[in-house]
């Protein structure tokens, strides 16, 4: 069995989501996990806001249009009168039921619920399409077996029991769509794995029946060696060990969101990342096995911050870190990288909400200083400590760029810098220079 999932912008159009029922009907049995069509959950979360605030007509207004849109989209899709009525009401029920919520109190609760409509609506147009051209596929209700525990993690022995009991209703059949991002919470209420969680869903279901590959599918020719917006002369990288994998996600490369790879790294079945737009070509093979004495790519992060806080009284003195990292926890913010002295200590974190309040507390044990606009370039493959030269040649490629952090031998995967926001296309540049095209 594979698990074949397609992002927003793959089933962004009925153009796009029939190329999609190409690749699905493969004749191989296979698990199809859909997004939203493209912008629909934004769009979902603005209706949300409106109603946060108390705006009805502002809400109606949008959901109008995007029900407007909705219409037009079955219209393309579908084409004989059955289905294309059997789609319009499809929509209607949808739509009435989001205006429904118009009319009363609206919690977190009830945003949850408007924001699960977009998959909800995209799995079962596909649904419909796919009978139309007279294949057999069985829609999966992602809500009877996707949840997560009090934690708000996923509960992969749940999963995994109740995506069994769906399975064997329909032992014959070959083909399942199911909706990604979506699940029930601890209590049974209807929650998500958070913006852009498909990837997790995915990669969670592959977990649960031990899927031979799960196949990301998005609109590129899988990840490349460095950002193509910003640097000429990239490449796509065949093949990523699942820790390099996670660097490159969480650093910046948008293409595999990184709470994917942990569920498919401990079930040790590979992802690999294709492209709708070139279905042949290779795209990018995630898995457990490295290859030695390679660096494979390069990405950043922005908008970080540096704090450096130095204290005479952290010479010598244990317990000082413990009390820093406290500061972080109790604001429920994580730290990045993290550098030492015998006297300071710098760290990084990407989310200021309550950098002052951390500021303030952190005042209480040193000097502190902040950095802001920074930006950490992490390189990413074999950099095992015994391999000789790797982290050389990257600091060579920076050597005309200050650098404020340098994290080395937290992994056996990365070593990460960091330098100013506006240094990093010229970092970028340098670096796919020096380590990958072998220019000087
Ligand atoms: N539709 C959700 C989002 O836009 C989930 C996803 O696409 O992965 O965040
Ligand atoms: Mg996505």
């Amino acid at each position: 069995m594979k698990i074949m999932k397609f992002g927003g912008t793959s089933v962004g159009s009925a153009s796009r989501m029939k190329e999609v029922a190409k690749l699905i009907t493969n004749g191989d049995k296979n698990i199809v996990v859909l997004s939203a069509m493209s912008g629909t959950t934004n769009t979902l979360e603005e209706i949300s806001d409106y109603l946060y605030k108390k705006n009805p007509e502002g809400a109606n207004e949008i959901i109008n249009q995007l029900e407007a849109q909705y219409r037009k989209h079955i219209e393309e899709l579908l084409s004989t009168p059955e289905f294309k009525q059997r789609g319009m009401e499809l929509i209607k029920s949808h739509f009435d039921y989001i205006r429904s919520f118009t009319k009363d109190l609206f919690t977190l609760f009830e945003e949850k619920v408007v924001l699960a409509q977009g998959e909800l609506i995209s799995t079962a147009m596909m649904n419909f399409y796919l009978q139309e051209q007279g294949v057999k596929s069985v829609l999966l209700p992602a809500l009877e077996f996707m949840r997560t525990d009090k934690n708000a993690d996923p509960d992969p022995v749940y999963i995994k029991d109740k995506l069994h009991n769906q399975l064997e209703l329909h032992d014959e059949a070959t083909l399942f769509v199911t909706q990604g991002y979506i699940c029930r919470n601890a209590y049974g209420e209807i929650d998500n794995l958070q913006r852009g969680g498909s990837d997790y869903t995915a990669s969670l279901i592959g977990a649960a029946v031990n899927a031979e590959e799960i196949q990301i599918w998005t609109d590129i020719d899988g990840m490349h060696n460095n950002d193509p917006r910003i640097v000429d002369k990239t490449k796509p990288v065949r093949h990523l060990q699942f820790e390099e994998a996670a660097e490159l996600a969480y650093f910046g490369a948008k293409i595999l969101h990184p709470t994917c790879i942990q569920p498919a790294k401990y079930a040790n079945i590979p992802v690999r990342l294709l492209n709708t737009m070139d279905p042949n070509a290779a795209g990018t093979l995630v898995s457990n096995e490295s290859e030695e004495g390679v660096i494979k790519a390069v990405a950043a992060k922005e908008d970080i911050t540096a704090i450096k806080i130095k204290s005479s009284r952290m010479l010598l003195a244990h317990g000082f870190l413990r009390k820093v990292f406290e500061i972080f926890e109790s604001y429920q913010t994580s730290i990045d990288m993290i550098c030492t002295s015998e006297v300071g200590v710098s760290v990084t974190i990407d989310n200021n909400k309550h950098l002052n309040e951390i500021l303030n507390d952190l005042k209480k044990y040193g000097t502190v200083t902040v950095d802001h606009d920074m930006c950490i370039i992490c390189v990413v493959g074999d950099l095992r400590w015994e391999n000789v030269g790797f982290e050389a040649k990257a600091l060579d490629s920076m050597k005309n760029i200050p650098v404020r952090m340098i994290s080395f031998g937290g992994s056996n995967y990365n070593i990460s810098f960091l330098i100013r926001k506006s240094d990093k296309a010229r970092a970028l540049q340098q670096l796919s220079d020096g380590l990958f095209n072998g220019i000087k």
